[in-house]
């Protein structure tokens, strides 16, 4: 299983995640995305998936950083 921890303090909303990942993310009204199905853990958000699939491009293309990926309990991204 692999984590998906999405930031979204420092989100800037720029819609990437959304564009390369639809799977997985989509903007919401606040102008900001959401990881899809995610719970809030403390100010962010969190997703055990079986394969990263996509996630990889979304964390690789967000501007900011502020997707991360740990696999194994190791910080991927
Ligand atoms: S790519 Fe990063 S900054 Fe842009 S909307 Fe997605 S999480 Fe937010």
């Amino acid at each position: 299983m692999a984590k998906i921890i999405h930031d979204r303090e420092a989100c800037i909303g720029c819609g990437t995640c959304a564009a390369v990942c639809s799977k997985h993310w989509k903007m919401d009204s606040d102008g900001k995305s959401r990881l899809i199905g995610a719970k809030k853990v403390g100010k962010n958000e969190e997703l055990e998936v079986k394969a990263i699939e996509c996630n990889q491009d979304a964390a690789e293309a967000c501007p900011v950083n502020c997707i991360h990926i740990e696999d194994g309990g190791k910080r991927k991204i």
